[in-house]
């Protein structure tokens, strides 16, 4: 009865029994109660549980502390849960270690975690996960994937669940070759191609920019879940693969298989990259009419940006209007890139100032607005934003683009010159400056820089972190091998032109991931199709 959907019924049941038939409960006992008791997170009954243990002398039971410390842990009483691992040092097993170290990462403490995780006497790999987990639940990703590195230098063989939050870990990361690595452990194990190591693979594949990777383990998977098919459309989608993604869709349904909220943002995001409108209205439609859906943030942005890129601004603010919740500002940011491609100017200037009074901080929307007005030589308005932008002290969100190499992770920000091969670094950037000038290639600065000062001037010719990034992967990458490069911000204009010409110039594919895209660069076009 403990693990059913009533624990309170067992926990009633057992004061009958205690009260009518005085009965005496052994040690079995307690752990089934304090189950019943975690379940139902009933802290009260589980102090009173606790009571009758200590009145009964089976306090001495590592087994029934044990139980103790999970459940104080699990109902966040982690002072009650020291207390049972501190009181009686003699009576502790590797479990009761585990408890209590998962009974911190619960409660976030990382620093207990790793100090607990150095005293203890023994590990196993159960201890290992709840560190990896305490990392990664905690953002700390990269220590994450060491601390499973050191794991698999004990010759610890990793369970399941570990196998999948280092894949997400390295997927968030966006770190091609951890992932890489993680797949090797995966293989020499001979570990199953299961769901949930199946969806992890593709995930990771996909978001670190190898789709080819990621289409090869969904079609060798036995069997594939709801989710690996989300992750395998959503992937596709990502990469500006429209047509892929959509007949993948469309096999899913065959398959007579349920989409879900997360598989219509692939689907959508996928309409908006490739410009399909009346697709993209249709599976809006569908996905509310047909499964019951309700449209949240994210399939908004998807169909803002694709009615925005279409130019039919007029309907994405319909949308917006008719929202049953509050718009996200990035919504309205959205619109305004669609205002300042398509060249409306009154409604762009509407949008970009409500955006400015509702968000000062927020450097792009002066950017966006000042290009509006760039775009239309009004040179004075230009000047009058950035004006206003440099009052405000509107953070210019620290940019930064990272790049792996040989296991190492080199992370650059704008004129970045604390590389160690920051010399050679500039030499190439000019050696390359040279080679797509001759192709025809000019900095696009000249519109913003017109009737600037010159300390904004030198500000504003800044060495975008992005582009120390690759003339980096062009001092360590193999000849044939292709550059990727992850970056938090949006590409600005005249990167992705760099970056266009880089490609074309030296043949060489170059994969930027920045905050929600990618841009595959190949022969001097990119997938987005210079629209992001
Ligand atoms: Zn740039
Ligand atoms: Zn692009």
């Amino acid at each position: 009865m403990a693990k059913s959907e009533k624990p309170r019924e067992s926990i009633a049941l057992y004061g009958f029994i205690r009260r009518e038939k005085d009965l005496c409960p052994n040690e079995y006992t307690f752990p089934f109660l304090l189950q019943a008791c975690s379940k139902g997170l009933a802290l009260f009954e589980g102090v009173q549980v606790h009571t009758h243990v200590l009145k009964l002398g089976f306090d001495g039971n590592v087994y029934i502390r044990n139980n103790f410390i999970h459940f104080y842990s699990g109902c966040s009483m982690i002072e009650y849960a020291e207390k049972v691992f501190d009181e009686s040092p003699e009576s502790r097993d590797i479990v009761t270690w585990n408890a209590m170290l998962g009974g911190y990462v619960r409660e976030g403490r990382i620093e207990d975690v790793e100090k607990m995780f150095n005293e203890m006497p023994e590990r196993d790999v159960i201890s290992w996960s709840i560190k990896i987990m305490g990392y990664v639940q905690n953002g700390n990703l990269e220590e994450g994937i060491e601390c499973f590195r050191e794991m698999r230098d004990e010759d610890l063989v990793p369970n399941e669940a570990i196998l999948v939050m280092v894949l997400s870990a390295s997927a968030q990361l966006g770190m091609l070759d951890q992932g890489r690595f993680i797949h090797s452990v995966i293989n020499s194990f001979d570990f199953p191609l299961t769901v949930p190591i199946g969806t992890g693979l593709i995930d990771m594949y996909a978001k670190c920019g190898s789709i080819e990777q990621a289409r090869s383990v969904f079609s060798r998977m036995p069997k594939k879940g709801v989710c690996s098919w989300n992750a395998m459309i959503c992937g596709l989608a990502a990469h500006g693969l429209g047509k892929e993604t959509l007949s993948l869709f469309q096999s899913f349904l065959n398959k007579g298989l349920v989409p879900v909220n997360v598989t219509f943002i692939g689907v959508l995001n996928c309409c908006s990259r490739a410009g399909l409108v009346n697709e993209g209205r249709r599976y809006f439609k569908m996905m509310r009419e047909t499964y019951g859906i309700q449209p949240e943030m994210e399939h908004y942005g998807c169909m803002v940006d694709l009615l925005g890129r279409a130019g039919l601004v007029s309907e994405a603010i319909d949308l917006i209007e008719k929202m049953t919740v509050k718009p996200d500002p990035v919504l309205w940011g959205t619109l305004l890139g669609a205002c300042k491609k398509h060249g409306l100017i009154e409604l762009g200037e509407k949008i970009g100032k409500k955006l400015i009074e509702s968000d000062p901080t927020h450097e792009g929307h002066y950017v966006q607005l000042s290009g509006i007005y760039a775009k239309q030589m009004k040179w004075e308005n230009v000047l009058g934003i950035r004006r206003l932008m440099l009052d405000r002290k509107a953070n210019k969100s620290a940019g930064w683009s990272l790049i792996e190499a040989q296991g190492r992770t080199h992370m650059f920000v704008a004129s970045d010159r604390d590389h160690e091969s920051s010399f050679e670094i500039y030499k190439m950037l000019q050696v390359i400056g040279s080679r797509i000038g001759e192709d025809g290639y000019s900095p696009n600065v000249s519109p913003v820089l017109h009737d600037i000062t010159d300390e904004e001037k030198a500000n504003a010719v800044k060495v975008h972190s992005e582009r120390l990034a690759i003339a980096f992967g062009f001092l360590i990458a193999g000849p044939e091998d292709c550059i990727r490069i992850i970056k938090n911000l949006r590409v600005c204009d005249d990167c992705h032109e760099f970056t266009k010409f880089v490609s074309k110039v030296y043949k060489r594919e170059i994969i930027v991931r920045d905050g929600s895209r990618f841009h595959h660069f190949k022969e001097g076009e990119c997938s987005c199709l210079d629209y992001w």
